[in-house]
């Protein structure tokens, strides 16, 4: 799957990953089928070569020894040119990752073959295809394919046709053609239209966090809070689950021949990604509800805090989120619900801006403005209270403010007076929470 990556500081240069069945006649189907074949030989030839290298000097084969191998094979030229430099990369990739595994597991096996009845994907780019509309390439067969399977005319060009168009006015810049059990699908990075942005509304300010993921305030001061809860607790189950599978594993390492590992390390692949599915339909449908609300609240700009600003959990454990690789089993994934809320409000033609929100969130009372920590603190049950002017706030709603404070007043934010008519906000959020299908606001 290519992973579409967007430029986010101005929102220029959008990307979107789009995925079509492909509509096969015995031709189309004979000749992807053909293609897909031949990628997972190449596959092979590079992975035996690695294998090899590795077997012999004890060294992982650099990138560009791997792309000569692939370039050099008998299966050169029967498939788009870019994807001999992409098998190349994921033979290295999965060489690499095998030895960094291998510091701490001496058991890791090491990358294996593809079966040679498998198919693989291959890839498209630049000048190798033409789109013709918004659910269809083209692209001219290689010579040596065109003769093995035996087509008489000079130059043979495959129309491919996907169900579901891509959007209007997007350009396909890089397709991939990705086998499935009984069809092909094209996956291809769009190069999205520029939408119409909102230009009238109103501002909703996020607050982003462990407990509450998300907490947002609006200029006309509703407020929302999506408890994280249920969706933790998926994190912490499978997390223990995986746990005790690997002890299982480990604990019988000794004794069990190789084929029984193997079975036990697939099991854990499918628990992982079990577990990820539930949580990533918790997630989508979160994101899913806000965008949809801030449609329905004529809402043009949602600012964030921006993920930099936030270090650790509540109760100190953990890094900074920022950073995927800590991004573990047991927190939020926040990161995933920014970037998904980024392309839904896009597509509503809302913009999305993060600001920076170092020192906003938790060490400002939102009312009066009193940044002095020694007059605030933080009550039982995340309630903010200020003691100069007696508020008391849910912590997390007071962080949106905050937010959207900055945002309005930018750096001149903590010399601004105080709030006027600020009774508004004191009214209760709604709650929303998880129930394994929807979101849905309780109490
Ligand atoms: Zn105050």
């Amino acid at each position: 799957m290519i992973r579409p990556k967007a430029n986010k500081k101005n929102n220029k240069n959008w990307y979107e990953c789009r995925v079509g069945r492909i509509e096969e006649d015995i031709t189309t189907h004979r000749i992807l089928a053909r293609m897909a074949w031949i990628a997972t030989k190449l596959f092979n030839t590079a992975m035996w070569h690695a294998r090899q290298t590795w077997d012999t000097t004890g060294k992982i084969p650099n990138g560009i020894a791997l792309q000569k191998v692939v370039h050099a094979s008998y299966y050169h030229d029967f498939l788009p040119a870019h994807t001999y430099q992409h098998t190349a990369h994921q033979v290295g990739n999965s060489f690499r990752s095998w030895f960094q595994l291998r510091k701490k597991d001496k058991t890791a096996m090491p990358p294996g073959f593809r079966r040679k009845e498998d198919l693989s994907a291959f890839l498209f780019t630049g000048y190798g295809f033409k789109a013709v509309t918004n659910n269809c390439f083209l692209f001219t067969l290689g010579p040596k394919l065109k003769a093995e399977l035996s087509y008489p005319n000079k130059r043979l060009t495959l129309r491919v046709k996907w169900n579901t168009p891509f959007p209007v006015g997007g350009q396909i810049q890089q397709i991939e053609i990705v086998p499935r059990k009984d069809h092909f699908e094209v996956h291809a990075k769009v190069l999205m239209p520029e939408p119409e942005w909102r230009k009238t509304g109103q501002i909703k300010a996020i607050d982003l966090g462990q407990r509450n993921p998300v907490a947002s305030y609006n200029e006309d001061g509703q407020t929302a809070i999506f408890k994280g809860g249920q969706v933790l607790s998926y994190l912490q189950y499978w997390n223990k689950e995986k746990a005790r599978v690997q002890s299982e594993v480990m604990g019988r390492t000794a004794t069990r021949p190789r084929k029984k590992r193997r079975r036990w390390s697939k099991a854990l692949g499918r628990m992982a990604r079990h577990g990820n599915a539930q949580v990533k339909q918790a997630i989508h449908a979160m994101t899913k509800t806000i965008a949809d609300r801030c449609g329905e609240e004529d809402v043009k700009v949602v600012v964030l805090g921006d993920l930099k600003g936030i270090k650790k959990n509540e109760d100190g454990t953990g890094k900074n989120w920022n950073r995927k690789a800590s991004q573990n089993w047991q927190q939020f994934p926040i990161r995933q619900v920014v970037d998904q809320l980024r392309y839904k409000l896009r597509r509503r033609g809302i913009r999305l801006i993060e600001i920076d929100e170092r020192g906003t969130s938790k060490g400002r009372c939102s009312v009066c403005g009193n940044t002095d920590r020694k007059s605030m603190r933080r009550v039982h049950r995340g309630t903010f209270h200020c003691r100069k002017c007696d508020t008391h706030i849910n912590a997390d709603i007071n962080g949106a403010r905050n937010i959207l404070h900055k945002y309005l007043h930018q750096s001149e934010w903590l010399r601004q007076p105080p709030d006027e008519g600020s009774s508004g906000f004191l009214a209760d959020p709604s709650i929303y929470r998880w129930d394994d299908h929807a979101w849905s606001v309780v109490g």
